[in-house]
């Protein structure tokens, strides 16, 4: 596997190489460099980390910790049988172990049905997962001047090629390591944007962190699924791929221009919204209209 590039230590993670030490350094520091560069928050902010208990959330909510930040994690139960479950076991041991606080949120407490069960009248699970997760991080982050997410590099890639596929303009500028300032939105925040998935598996692995590296049983029905194979097989033939297309965008982000300012708020939630009422009460209204 040839040796690490710093000292005579065999390589345990390749391209760059590094031993064990030397890698765990290095990653820390990318997430440091990437807070500092972009300016992501201070010491002085309180932060919720939206957790889910895998690897990126678990990954930055230690960093962060570890670093004097002042943390708290927030866990959307979504209610997906055989998954979610488990995973939320290994957050709340992490937290304890941590001392970090831990709220968890639950569809069936607030929606009235776990995700599985609402599948039984909707056929698209990320869409619906999707839209009340939304819906909860952000009205459960009020009380935090940021909420920080585990979207790591692959994942930003992944979603702009997904917002470009599908003509999506105005969703290009939420691959940032900081979504913009709106009211009523507490503001985004992706340490890990510079940080594979890879990097970060191989993190949460030496740092011995007791997160499942299952996926969620409907991974597969995602859009995002086909392109993460497509990128996937770019990046095998042509290294760089991903962290070039992120570059790219960023350059160019701020050229193109979205509607993601003019936000109304939904006349019966209040929550911030691009039309009169939000996707949240609309799925929910049709949800509960086949009932
Ligand atoms: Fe939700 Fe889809 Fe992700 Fe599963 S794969 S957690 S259904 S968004």
């Amino acid at each position: 596997m040839g040796n690490c590039s710093k000292c005579k230590e065999k390589a345990i993670f390749l391209n760059p190489n590094f031993c064990k030490k030397h890698f765990i350094d290095y990653f820390e520091n990318k997430v440091k460099k990437t807070i500092k560069d972009y300016g992501l928050f201070s010491k002085k902010d309180k932060i919720a980390v939206a957790c889910s208990g895998g690897k990126d959330s678990t990954t930055i909510l230690f960093i962060l910790k570890k670093s004097g930040f002042n943390v708290e994690a927030l866990a959307i139960n979504e209610g997906i049988d055989s998954y979610r479950n488990h995973t939320l076991v290994d957050l709340k041991k992490f937290c304890k172990e941590n001392k970090v606080k831990l709220k968890v949120v639950s569809f069936k407490e607030e929606f009235g049905n776990t995700l599985d069960e609402m599948l039984k009248q909707r056929k698209n699970p990320c869409t619906v997962c999707g839209i009340f997760r939304r819906n909860l991080m952000n009205r459960y982050s009020k009380d935090y001047d940021k909420i920080v997410t585990g979207h790591n590099l692959d994942d930003e890639a992944q979603a702009v090629m997904m917002n470009l596929f599908t003509a999506n303009v105005d969703l290009l500028d939420k691959s940032n390591p900081k979504s913009k300032k709106i009211k009523g939105f507490t503001q985004r925040i992706k340490p890990l944007y510079f940080c594979s998935e890879k990097e970060v598996a191989a993190y949460a692995l030496l740092k011995g962190f007791e997160v499942g590296f299952t996926e969620c049983p409907y991974v597969h029905k995602a859009f995002r699924h086909d392109v993460r194979s497509a990128l996937n097989n770019f990046e095998e033939e042509h290294k760089g791929t991903k962290l070039n297309i992120l570059k790219k965008h960023l350059k160019n982000i701020s050229k193109i221009k979205t509607s993601s300012e003019s936000i109304a708020y939904c006349s019966e939630c209040g929550e911030p919204s691009r039309g009169k009422i939000c996707k949240a009460c609309k799925l929910l209204s049709e949800i509960q209209s086949f009932k």
